[in-house]
Order: C-alpha cells, then structure tokens, then sequence
C-alpha cells in the first residue's frame, strides 16, 4: 500500500510501498483511511526536529489527523462495523500504565512515554490502510463527514478551553485568541459556543484569506491586542511572543493557556499574576473525553465555515503541502483515493 511519511536515514520527507496490514486481531478493526489532515506538527516533523520512528524501524508514516472507514471488526469488537467511520485519537498510553494513562487520561501521561501515531515511536495515517484498537476509535455519524477531519484538531482545543474554563473563576465572559490559524479559529468558535465573547489576535491584514475566514466566522479580528484584556486567553500562534503577548492581556482572574509557543522568551509579571490571581497552564494532545465533546461542537459551529477551513489536495500533493509555511485560511486535507 502506498504510504508518506520520513525516512529517518536519509533524512526525507518520501512515499512508500508497505505492506497492508494482515488484518484485525480480537478487539481490533482494519480501517480504510481516507482523509489525513495536515498542520505544523507534521511541518516541525518534516525537519526532523521532533518525533521518532517505530522501534527497530527507520521509516515513519506520517498523518495524525484522520478520517476512516471500518472495513473488517475483528474478534470482540462491540461497538464498531464494517462501513463504519472512525476518527482515531492519537496517543497510546505508556506501558506499564502510568497513573493518568490507567485512570484513562493518556493526555495528561506522567512518564513521557506514551506513544503518539504519526509522531511519537507508532506509524500515523497517511496509507491506504491502519489497524486500532477499538479503544483508540471514535465514531463519527455520516452526517458530519465533510468536515470530520477538523474532529482531532477540534479534540485539543476542547481539552484547553475545558481546562481554562474549570480554572477560572466563575463569570469568564471574554476570550482573546492568539492566532488565526485552524486552532485559533476553532478555539474562538468554540468559546463563543460556551458563551464567551471571543476575538482573534493575528498579524495577517484584515484581507488576508486567514482574517476574512475570522469574520465570516463572526468574530471580532485584531491585528494587536492593544490594551485589551481578557478572562481566558488561548495562544494558538505557535510564535515565540504570543504566549508573552497573552500574558500582558490576562485580566484578574484571567487564565493564559498555552497550545503553541515553543521557545517564549520575556519577563514574566509574576507581581501582576499574584495580585491579579492569574494562571498560565500549557496543554497538549486530548482525552477521550474531548474527543466527545468535538462530536458534539462540531455539528454546532457553522457549517460554511468549517467547510472553508479545509483544502482537500491528492495523496501524491505531500511532497509540497507539509513542508509548506502554513499560508491561506485553510489546513491542507490529503484524500487517500
Ligand atoms: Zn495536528
Ligand atoms: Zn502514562
């Protein structure tokens, strides 16, 4: 079967031919994949600056962000069909369990050892088939195929929202989100479906594709955050001075959480975070839990929207697409035919 992905010798982005996996095995379902979804994690591993192969190998498939169909359930298999479409989370937790992979939280995995599909140490999603554990699969009702892929991306921001909404105190009325890309985007709708009003800080030009999808979204886009502060700020900019810039707009109370900057560098307001009882908390991957509630956003956002967030390209498009610098409005789909 045809597969993308990096190979670790000589250091390229390349397709292969792999064999089709056997089959499923008890608990377990073969799936088909049809849509893999692109975004900076595949950009940052496209240069070998994060990520690993499976163990013993030196080939990794790419892909974490994915659309599946069920072909065959195997052995045990409750819940799931052939036909069926799947989204599957993205880490596998360690082994031996840690506290939070055994209570079922991988996301919140305390040893630094479980697994990531596309990433970390296990094969992703850009082939023509995968296996998973039945576990490591969510449903999707057909209705919601155009834009399912959105569901992974979608599954992180849930989890950050979640957490800064149970950190602040009660009344959080107004958010302000780092970054105008897919994560940015999906964090402001997804704020503003918790009833907060939310806008979008980003450097783009008001026409740029990326802001005019903000305000077809309806939401307020700002090129600098002035002296505008707000309850809950997201940084989804992935850009060393969002976080910092975040900080400086946290009201009192307000919490900063951070998705995307890898390096920040500046003076932290410790004095302003104490007197203001402010919180700054960083957050990584979803629990299955947030994967349910992107089933359940996701049908609640606007339709049209969502549907401009993606640009479907060919299997073949790779070589171009994921060493790319994120441009347009869109996160970049590739439909395994
Ligand atoms: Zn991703
Ligand atoms: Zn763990």
């Amino acid at each position: 079967m045809r597969a993308a992905g990096l190979d670790y010798e000589s250091r390229a982005l390349v397709e292969r031919d792999l064999p089709e996996p056997r089959g499923a095995g008890a608990g377990e379902a073969l799936l088909r994949v049809r849509e893999v979804g692109i975004c900076g994690t595949d950009r940052e591993l496209a240069t070998f600056s994060i990520g690993f192969p499976p163990e013993g190998e030196s080939f990794l498939v790419l892909g974490h962000e994915a659309l599946a169909q069920v072909v065959e359930a195997g052995p045990g298999v409750k819940a799931l069909k052939p036909g069926d479409w799947v989204v599957p989370l993205v880490r596998r937790p360690c082994n031996p369990p840690c506290f939070s992979c055994a209570r079922g939280r991988r996301d919140l995995c305390l040893t630094g050892k479980a697994l990531e599909r596309g990433i970390f140490g296990l094969h992703g999603y850009f082939a023509e088939y995968a296996v998973d554990s039945e576990a490591d699969l969510v449903r999707v009702p057909e209705a919601l195929l155009d834009t399912a892929v959105l569901i992974e991306p979608l599954s992180v921001v849930e989890k950050a929202v979640e957490t800064a909404l149970r950190i602040h105190e009660p009344g959080a009325r107004t958010a302000l989100v780092f970054g105008a890309g897919p994560i940015g985007l999906l964090a402001a709708m997804v704020l503003e479906l918790r009833g907060l009003r939310a806008a979008i800080v980003s450097l783009e030009p008001p026409d740029h594709p990326r802001a005019r999808l903000v305000a077809a979204a309806g939401i307020e886009y700002l090129n600098t955050p002035g002296e505008r502060k707000a309850d809950i700020v997201i940084e989804a900019a992935g850009a060393a001075d969002a976080a910092m810039a975040g900080l400086r707009s946290l009201a009192p109370l307000g919490v900063l959480g951070v998705l995307g900057s890898p390096d920040a560098r500046g003076e932290i307001p410790f004095r302003d975070m104490l007197v203001k009882n402010q919180t700054v908390f960083g957050s990584v991957n979803a629990s299955p839990e947030a994967f349910q509630r992107a089933l359940e956003d996701l049908p609640r956002m606007d339709a049209g929207v969502l549907k401009r967030m993606i640009h479907r390209a060919s299997f073949g498009d790779f070589a171009t697409t994921i060493p790319a610098a994120a441009g347009g409005a869109a996160k970049v789909v590739h439909v395994i035919e």
